[in-house]
């Protein structure tokens, strides 16, 4: 929560007032902030900063508060409370093309863990800009690099950038052929002048304004998630799942060898619960495999005398009984896969 100055500064209460929770304390107004830029600057500016110490890169999964109109909220995809996993990168002008190829790279790395496809367009200067056209130029020909060094395609949004710097348009494209957008990499060069960011250079008395990137990769995270879970069709993989592992006991007569199993999964960093109903074993089965968990463990008679557990996946292949640890080996194994 953020005082009425504040978004006074940054722009929001003239232009975005409309989307913001506000309130009154102590004939103050306040406002829960819906997006995390501004409060960065008052970071970046609590003390003088050098040259040296950039660039400096602020990462942040606040929550954030937008209030969207009732009609245009809809499931994970549009909320009014969420996290995005949201950075702003202060820069100088000169860094502009090396910090947007980590970003690129960063993109690269998180979106192949999750196998979604990806197209790149460059939006650059509109009609309506503000600032001068050299910085514009600089500014968009180490966009341009930045991307021919990334080495993927891309394409030119001529006139599409924002009236405050030009950004990189990332479409996502997932096993639905659907596309989204997600990531934001984005120029900014009104906000340092908004809230007068500067640092020193090498010469005496010499201060010069920074560059901000805004960054997001995964953008909104509910949002994210969604996409996620109808890119997979709910079928989780095994790091990411919510529900990694079943015991399902044979009879009562297993719980407690089953919560020992259970014990030791835990222990070692993995999600596992006890079926511990009066179920059929076929019936708990069948209901582990539908909840989608990824490894449903039977014990009975057998597997307690052995100390192992009998091993399925949630598409019915059977794998036989093996010891505890040698399982455990396996998930941290598979863990590492993200697959
Ligand atoms: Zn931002």
């Amino acid at each position: 929560m953020f005082s009425q100055q504040l978004w006074e500064k940054s722009g929001h209460w003239a232009k975005y007032n409309e989307n913001m929770f506000n309130l009154k304390c102590d004939d103050q107004n306040y406002s829960l902030k819906p997006m995390n830029c501004p409060s960065h600057c008052l970071m970046f500016a609590n003390r003088s900063r050098s040259y040296r110490e950039l660039p400096i890169r602020f990462a942040d999964f606040g929550v954030l508060h937008r209030n969207e109109l009732a009609g245009a909220l809809t499931g994970l995809t549009r909320v009014r409370k969420f996290q995005q996993d949201d950075a702003h990168i202060f820069c100088t002008q000169e860094m502009i093309e090396s910090e947007i190829n980590n970003c690129l790279m960063f993109m690269n790395h998180v979106y192949g863990i999750f196998g979604f496809e990806f197209t790149l367009e460059l939006s650059t200067r509109p009609e309506n800009h503000l600032g001068e056209a050299s910085q514009w130029d600089m500014a968009e020909n180490q966009l341009r690099d930045a991307l021919n060094k990334f080495g993927k395609p891309w394409k030119l949004n001529p006139g599409d950038g924002a009236f405050y710097g030009p950004k990189i348009d990332i479409h996502i494209t997932d096993v639905l052929k659907r596309s989204h957008q997600c990531a934001t990499i984005q120029l900014d060069f009104q906000l340092p002048i908004r809230f007068e960011l500067e640092y020193m250079g090498s010469g005496p008395e010499e201060r010069h304004r920074p560059v901000i990137i805004h960054r997001a990769i995964l953008g909104s995270v509910e949002r994210m998630m969604a996409i996620l879970i109808e890119h997979t069709g709910g079928k989780w993989p095994f790091w990411l799942s919510p529900r990694q592992v079943l015991v399902a006991t044979v009879s009562e007569k297993y719980i407690e060898y089953g919560q020992q199993v259970a014990a030791s999964l835990t222990d070692a960093g993995f999600f596992c619960e006890v079926d511990v109903s009066d179920k059929t074993l076929p019936k708990k089965i069948r209901e582990a495999q539908l909840a989608q968990y990824n490894y449903i463990l039977v014990v009975g008679e057998e597997e307690t005398t052995n100390k192992t557990v009998n091993v399925r996946t949630r598409d019915n292949a059977v794998r036989g009984s093996i010891s505890v640890q040698a399982l455990i080996d396996e998930l941290k194994q598979v863990s590492k896969e993200f697959k």
